[in-house]
């Protein structure tokens, strides 16, 4: 039988993970969720998903000429699992609505680690959410960070870290955020990245700094981590080129910005235009003496997509085995 997945809010994240459940052959959509009617809503209809709303806007969405399937709540009685993607200053109330009608949550990296008290990555901790009721999936520049750093600790034990992290100001469909024309530090050192590393991977020595600049295509990241044991510039390469969430672009072959890895995913025929991977600049990889630096990309819309896929794999205790789940879901999303 397949998993019965509902979403809280089709918006950057909900649409997608929508998308991606419906790929896979274990799990499908039972229904999405929209506060007001929008063309968004008017499109999750057309897509053949039902649509529950709150049952204060019922009225509306019959004015706009919306079909429903019913309110938020109703949602809850068909699913064996809500994958919340609300805002991340909404979200919290819902838990005690999943929690009285007896089903599991996801939420996604805009919570605090507190409200699950599990946090999830597919590569580093799968097992972590097996059977829970709660999880949460780390943000968008987290997965980023686990995804390169896990792999390094377990070969070369990471010593430190430390990143600085360029960030996106606003998603590419969001006008009403800024900046436009400046580069905003986050003045609170380390600020929330390292700590939520740190929800993951709790013994590991990470400082971060961030500022965000004016751009909506992707996150990148400067890394410079102290490694424990020896390693070639090539080992290092070698141990993400096992890792197919992992893309390595070379910037000699033209891919020399955040512009070129959109291009590139465009290219791929990809859905969305997402590149779920995190792109690392083979090219600006290098290690000196014991010292690694290199240059991430974050594609902040889509590389969490899969790592709520196999949160509901391990969560409804479909795949016990996290490779087997990751490579399904890579397969379903041609990843
Ligand atoms: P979004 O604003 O694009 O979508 C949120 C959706 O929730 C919208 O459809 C909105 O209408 C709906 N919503 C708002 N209030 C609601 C309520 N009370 N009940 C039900 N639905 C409600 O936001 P997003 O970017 O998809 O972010 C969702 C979560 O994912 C946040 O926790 C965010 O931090 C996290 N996240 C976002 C990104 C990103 O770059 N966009 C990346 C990774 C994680």
């Amino acid at each position: 039988m397949k998993v019965r997945v509902g979403i809280n809010g089709y918006g950057t994240i909900g649409k997608r993970v929508a998308t991606a459940v419906n790929k896979q052959d274990d799990m499908e959509i039972v229904g999405v969720t929209k506060t007001r009617p929008s063309y968004e809503a008017e499109l999750a209809v057309k897509l053949g998903f039902p649509l529950y709303v709150p049952e204060s806007s019922v009225q509306a969405f019959k004015d706009a000429g919306i079909k429903t399937a019913g309110t938020i709540q109703d949602l809850y009685k068909n699913v064996d699992i809500i994958v919340d993607c609300t805002p991340g200053d909404v979200s919290e109330q819902y838990k005690a609505e999943y929690a009285a009608a007896g089903i599991k949550a996801i939420w996604q990296g805009g919570e605090d680690h507190s409200l699950t008290g599990i946090s999830f990555n597919a590569i580093a901790n799968y097992k972590e959410s097996w059977g829970a009721q709660f999880s949460r999936v780390v943000s968008c520049n987290t997965t980023g960070l686990l995804r390169t750093l896990y792999p390094l600790d377990k070969k070369f034990k990471i010593k430190h870290a430390f990143v600085t992290l360029i960030r996106r100001s606003a998603d590419p469909g969001d006008s009403k955020v800024g900046p436009i024309n400046a580069i905003e530090p986050s003045v609170k050192i380390p600020t929330h990245h390292g700590p939520d590393v740190q929800s993951v991977m709790p013994w590991l020595d990470i400082q971060t700094m961030a500022v965000k600049v004016p751009t909506t295509l992707m996150h990148v990241h400067t890394v410079i981590v102290e490694l424990g044991s020896d390693a070639t510039t090539e080992d290092v390469l070698n141990l993400w080129r096992k890792n197919p969430r992992i893309k390595l672009v070379k910037s000699k072959e033209g891919v020399k910005s955040t512009a070129q890895i959109m291009e590139l995913s465009r290219e791929l025929g990809r859905s969305r235009s997402d590149m779920y991977e995190i792109v690392i600049w083979e090219d600006g990889v290098k290690v000196v003496g014991n010292t690694l630096y290199y240059y991430q990309a974050v594609h902040q819309e889509s590389d969490v997509i899969p790592e709520n896929i196999d949160c509901i794999r391990s969560m409804c205790k479909v795949e016990e085995d996290a490779a087997r789940s990751m490579a399904k879901t890579n397969k379903a999303m041609g990843i």
